[in-house]
């Protein structure tokens, strides 16, 4: 098996057949030995119907379908488990994401050996300014405090050798952030830009608080700096403190006068909303701990069908 194309699903009804019909007429007479893995993610619509329905009359075609919703980075994790390719991409289901750039991407690893990945980065972006504004803030963020470089703009759209795929699915941890993960586990990845196309049909699926929880998910998943600003903060506000009452002892004893209660009182504001902001970003780290400690599995499957079992119901 030349390529294995992993695909998250959630939701997809109105664009999943067609992502598949178009991938086909793409790939047609360019490459012949490929695979589909498609990912149903718990959807609700009518998804899981159009793929089974798919699944039927195609010879290449494998559906892993989840349980619940777990979520587009345990899809991934799900697909690249079931993935058997000598190259394998991650692709999204609704056609922003072309299948030409895919063949770009085999064209790339076929004529570079040294290459492990090739990775699609966003090169204008369609989304508001202020979403892109706070992308940027966040990639900025990432590779300025932990010890994984993630390329700004680049997305999970991506190949990969099998050697590297294997080495991402050995990276078991339940709270997934792929961009991180695939940073992590190293190779030599070739970064290509890609301008992301209007969706053919539905509705994307990550409003700006999912992409803030997903952003929280990759600094906390990479580094245990903000436990380090804690200790600094703590510091500095207790030299701070010796300060203000230094200042305060002198002034009262010039001036008689007692210090004001508004001042107290913003100071104990300020203070016990700082210690609140530090018990938050401990509480992320010991969450994390504690569902690892749990080890529940990142997806449970409910239907799995392959074509290499013959075609079952
Ligand atoms: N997706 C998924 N599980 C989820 C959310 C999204 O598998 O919980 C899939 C979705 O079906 C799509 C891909 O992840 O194939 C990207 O989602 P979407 O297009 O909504 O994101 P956007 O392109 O807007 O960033
Ligand atoms: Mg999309």
């Amino acid at each position: 098996m030349k390529l294995s194309l992993v695909v998250p699903c959630y939701n997809e009804e109105e664009v999943i057949y067609e992502f598949y019909k178009e991938t086909k007429r793409v790939f047609k007479g360019n490459i012949e030995d490929y695979e589909f893995i498609f990912v149903n993610d718990g959807s609700k619509d009518k998804t899981f119907d159009i793929l089974r329905a798919i699944h039927k009359v195609s010879d290449n075609v494998k559906v892993v379908s989840f349980s619940r919703n777990f979520g587009k980075e345990a899809a991934i994790y799900a697909g690249l488990g079931k993935s058997t390719g000598e190259y394998t991409c991650v692709i999204d289901a609704d056609l922003q994401q072309r299948p030409e750039v895919v063949l770009q991407m085999v064209d790339i690893l076929d004529s570079n050996q040294d290459t492990d990945c090739v990775a699609a980065y966003q090169d204008e972006r369609s989304e508001g300014k202020a979403v892109s504004f706070l992308k940027k803030g966040f990639y900025k963020l990432m590779n300025k405090i932990s010890d994984v470089e993630i390329y700004p703009g680049a997305s999970d759209f991506r190949l990969m050798r099998r050697k590297m795929v294997d080495e991402v699915i050995k990276l078991t941890e339940y709270h997934r952030f792929s961009k991180g993960l695939f940073s992590f586990v190293g190779f030599n990845t070739v970064y290509i830009p890609y301008v992301a196309q209007q969706r053919a049909a539905g509705k994307s699926k990550w409003p700006l608080s999912k992409l803030f929880i997903y952003a929280i998910e990759g600094i906390v998943g990479y580094t245990t700096a903000p436990l380090k600003i804690a200790t600094f903060a703590g510091i500095g506000l207790i030299a701070a403190a010796f300060v203000y009452l230094f200042i305060a002892l002198i002034i009262g004893l010039i001036t008689a006068n007692v210090t004001s209660a508004i001042a107290i009182i913003t100071l104990m504001m300020i203070l016990s909303g700082t210690q609140l902001i530090f018990l938050g970003i401990i509480g992320e780290y010991l969450a994390r701990a504690y569902m690892q400690g749990k080890n529940r599995p990142i997806y449970i499957t409910k239907d799995f069908l392959t074509y290499e079992e013959g075609k079952e119901e």
